[in-house]
């Protein structure tokens, strides 16, 4: 009960802020589709540039792509999603209602209407499909991708002849995915439209247990990096019968979530399953020359798959916290300030004697620099309030002793520590404290 609050709450909280709104709003929602506001879209975006400064420009062995969300509808085929990307499904006889069998107990009642009557599983392909081309006659069925995987494998040949990447070398994306998902909820856990930060590294094929290795090691380490709190955060290796029918081992990156621990990311041993299914489909070989031992090799991959919502939505779990001040409750999220969508508010005690021109000239210098947010309304503790619950880190007082010796208040979102500093040292100071790993 106290859980579904929680989140309740933080679904509240990204509406009231500007993080997340339902899709449609004023048509009644989409179900599984949300929205991104003006402090969402900038949360989204620090979370998938430091992903990408991480995973690609801090590294010389990965480079990036975009490929095209339509594909030819061969790719699907050879990838086996046509045929084996199901998720069984049962209905409930009594309420119509459906369920991922791996989600509940066919032992228990149905949890929508309190009775037991359940069909037989079957299996659901999962990937949406929609018409390409101008008229209904001449078009034909293609598939939304349900990964962004498959626009690099199909890639590879591309890649290493215009970049001369060779094994061990990964290719990274950053792009929306689709699933026709059976049930949905958990606000942004489960949704039909979503987004991947995808890198597949390829390796020599006897190399991929110590790359398997490398990889949960370092993946799981990046959310870290987010601000996450480790004790939250765990590595969980797959079953056999949980395991994909490409892959020969996967860990998975999980979260306690208000509503339990699950899945965040999978890091997997994808073999030579995808280049192998798509030399054969295609006809085209896709091996790399080893020049060393004079051999064309077919690359093993090890799979690094991030959900780009699951971890906006781990962050914001992650952040919320609530306490009393001076018997007030006061909301906050404490996000790391490197992905905090505002870095820095500026608030002139008054709007008048000049203090808003002196807020204005600071505002100007930290925008070259930093996000910021100008608030001059409302009493001072309410413009504090309202950046605790937007998570911004720092916030600073332009008062009447400015006037007198060009100094602010930087008050500190997490502690509420206020501190008196000089105009001219703003921003080193705010650089130096954002970019600080705790
Ligand atoms: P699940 O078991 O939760 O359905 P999965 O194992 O099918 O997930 P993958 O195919 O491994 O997921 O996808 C890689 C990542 O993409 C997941 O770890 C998750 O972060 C993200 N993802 C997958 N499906 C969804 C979805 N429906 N909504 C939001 N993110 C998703």
């Amino acid at each position: 009960m106290i859980k579904n609050k929680t989140m309740d709450k933080l679904v509240s909280l990204c509406k009231r802020r500007g993080f997340i709104f339902p899709s449609s709003d004023i048509y009644g929602g989409l179900e599984a589709t949300n929205d991104y506001g003006p402090l969402g879209i900038e949360l989204k975006n620090n979370i998938k540039s430091l992903w990408w400064r991480d995973m690609v420009t801090s590294r010389k062995d990965i480079v990036g792509m975009d490929a095209s969300i339509f594909m030819n509808s061969k790719v699907w085929e050879a990838s086996g999603h046509v045929n084996e990307f199901h998720d069984p499904l049962v209905d409930c006889k009594n309420c119509k209602s459906r369920f991922r069998e791996d989600h509940i107990d066919l032992n228990k009642n149905c949890p929508d209407c309190g009775i037991r009557d359940w069909t037989n599983p079957k299996q659901f392909n999962l990937m949406l499909k929609t018409q390409y081309g101008p008229s209904e006659e001449s078009s034909s069925t293609i598939y939304l991708r349900p990964e962004t995987a498959q626009g690099i494998f199909v890639n590879f040949l591309n890649v290493i002849n215009s970049s001369r990447m060779k094994p061990p070398f990964g290719i990274a994306q950053i792009g929306k995915a689709f699933r026709n998902e059976i049930t949905t909820g958990n606000f942004l856990f489960r949704s039909r439209e979503f987004e991947q930060m995808e890198m597949e590294f390829f390796v020599k094929p006897d190399e991929t247990s110590e790359w398997l290795e490398y990889w949960k090691n370092f993946r799981f380490d990046w959310y870290k990096t987010l601000g996450i709190d480790g004790k939250k955060l765990r590595l969980r290796s797959h079953k056999n019968n949980e395991l994909a029918h490409y892959a020969a081992a996967c860990y998975d990156v999980e979260y306690e979530f208000p509503f339990g621990w699950s899945e965040l990311e999978g890091i997997a041993d994808r073999g030579v399953y995808d280049l192998k299914q798509h030399s054969q489909h295609s006809g085209k070989k896709l091996t790399w020359f080893d020049s060393i031992t004079n051999k064309h090799i077919m690359p093993a991959v090890v799979e690094s798959s991030a959900g780009v919502d699951r971890t906006v939505l781990t962050v914001l779990s992650d952040a919320y916290h609530e306490e009393k001040v001076n018997g007030e409750e006061r909301i906050l999220l404490k996000l790391h300030p490197r992905i905090a969508p505002i870095k820095v508010a500026i608030f002139p005690l008054i709007n008048k004697n000049e203090l808003p021109e002196i807020a204005d000239n600071i505002i100007k210098e930290l925008t070259k620099n930093f996000s910021t947010f100008y608030d001059s309304t409302g009493s001072i503790g309410k413009r504090y309030r309202r950046q605790d619950e937007a998570g911004t880190p720092y916030g600073i007082t332009v008062d009447y002793d400015t006037l007198n010796d060009s100094s602010i208040t930087v008050r500190h979102r997490d502690n509420m520590n206020q501190e008196r500093i000089s105009i001219d040292s703003i921003s080193k100071y705010l650089a130096d404290h954002i970019n600080k790993v705790e």
